[in-house]
């Protein structure tokens, strides 16, 4: 079946308890995005869809056949592009490059310095492994192939960006790997063993070796259980280093936020932003952009190339996995961008970004 009835859960557990009163550590009354148990989004919201509006996309999801997309569409999972990921291939490109590796995982390397966004290469992106949405292409690579990496940065808590296989298979083999996770994640990972783990709030600022990584706002929300639901706070990563200026969205729906960063921030040589999870939109919309969206967000933060991210790996909502591809380029159209400006990688492709 091709709209996998359990990715619904996925979702599902933000929405049924909105969890018990537990107190923020973190609050500071100064901070907009504060609040006494846990964190909104930058205009003070929350992404919050009633249990009838889940029910109702459900109902809708399962019950008619979903209209073809439009444009050019891979008929077959099989026919995704592929490349098999190989350490020795990055000798061979410039010293910035960035490398998909399905889902939200992106390599980026610039002199030496390697960094990891939500890192995921388990089969499923759920709790359990025998349930939950599952890869529908496979991951090309495995964490024993992946070199060594400085720095591990994670949008937000959702399964499908924090996965514990993953994050426990990295950190035995590679202990000295600093992950840098949003406000109300450190516990978590330190529970699960990780030893060099910091905890960061929008706009404030890591460095490692003159590479300062900066966590900025998204408009999202939070949750790995019926009882933490923004409890944790969600966002994107930006990473200044002497010879590149690198953006990744996370998961995010449009806001004035991205406005903001270009201007603090931008512009970047190169992006990573989310362009995939949209149908239905009058229930997607709030918590992920569609194609046009991405490329506006390209725009706002002054993006000259960005990769489509968060696409042609776990199906999620409604829409084919193939659909960004025709979207994406409608989008660049639209917006009079050359398809160059913004492109779709296969899994495993390496590209030279500056
Ligand atoms: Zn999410
Ligand atoms: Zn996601």
């Amino acid at each position: 079946m091709k709209y996998v009835v359990a990715g619904v859960f996925s979702i599902i557990l933000g929405f049924v308890i909105q969890g018990c009163a537990t107190s923020n550590r973190h609050f500071d009354s100064g901070k907009p995005h504060h609040r006494p148990d846990g964190f909104v989004n930058s205009d003070g919201t929350t992404v919050s869809k009633s249990f009838s509006d889940l029910l109702r996309w459900y109902r809708e999801r399962h019950g008619k056949d979903l209209p073809p997309p439009p444009g050019e569409f891979i008929a077959r999972y099989e026919d995704f592009p592929q490349q098999a990921f190989d350490k020795g291939q990055l000798a061979n490109f410039s010293s910035q490059t960035a490398t998909w590796l399905g889902h939200a995982t992106v390599m980026v390397r610039t002199n030496g310095f390697t960094i990891l966004t939500d890192p995921h290469f388990s089969v499923r992106a759920f709790p359990v492994q025998w349930m939950g949405p599952a890869r529908k292409v496979q991951s090309p690579t495995r964490v024993e192939h992946l070199p060594k990496i400085d720095a591990v940065v994670i949008s937000h808590s959702h399964y499908d960006h924090l996965d514990y296989n993953t994050v426990i298979k990295l950190t035995k083999q590679q202990p000295d790997i600093l992950f840098l996770v949003p406000l109300g994640l450190e516990k978590l990972l330190k529970g699960w063993g990780v030893e060099r783990v910091k905890e960061l709030d929008w706009w404030e600022t890591h460095t490692i070796a003159g590479n300062q990584i900066t966590f900025v706002p998204a408009y999202h929300w939070s949750a790995r259980t019926l009882a933490d639901r923004n409890k944790s706070l969600w966002g994107g990563w930006t990473l200044k280093s002497p010879d590149l200026n690198f953006y990744f969205s996370g998961d995010t729906g449009y806001s004035r936020d991205f406005d903001e960063i270009g201007k603090r921030l931008g512009p970047f040589d190169f992006s990573a932003i989310a362009v995939g999870a949209y149908e239905p939109r009058w229930f997607m919309k709030a918590q992920h952009v569609n194609p046009d969206e991405a490329v506006q967000i390209h725009k706002d933060v002054g993006s000259k190339r960005s990769m489509g991210i968060h696409w042609g790996t776990f199906e999620l909502t409604d829409e084919p996995l193939d659909q960004p591809i025709g979207d994406l380029q409608k989008a660049l159209g639209k917006h009079s961008l050359q398809k160059e400006a913004f492109e779709l990688l296969a899994h495993g492709q390496t590209m030279n970004i500056r």
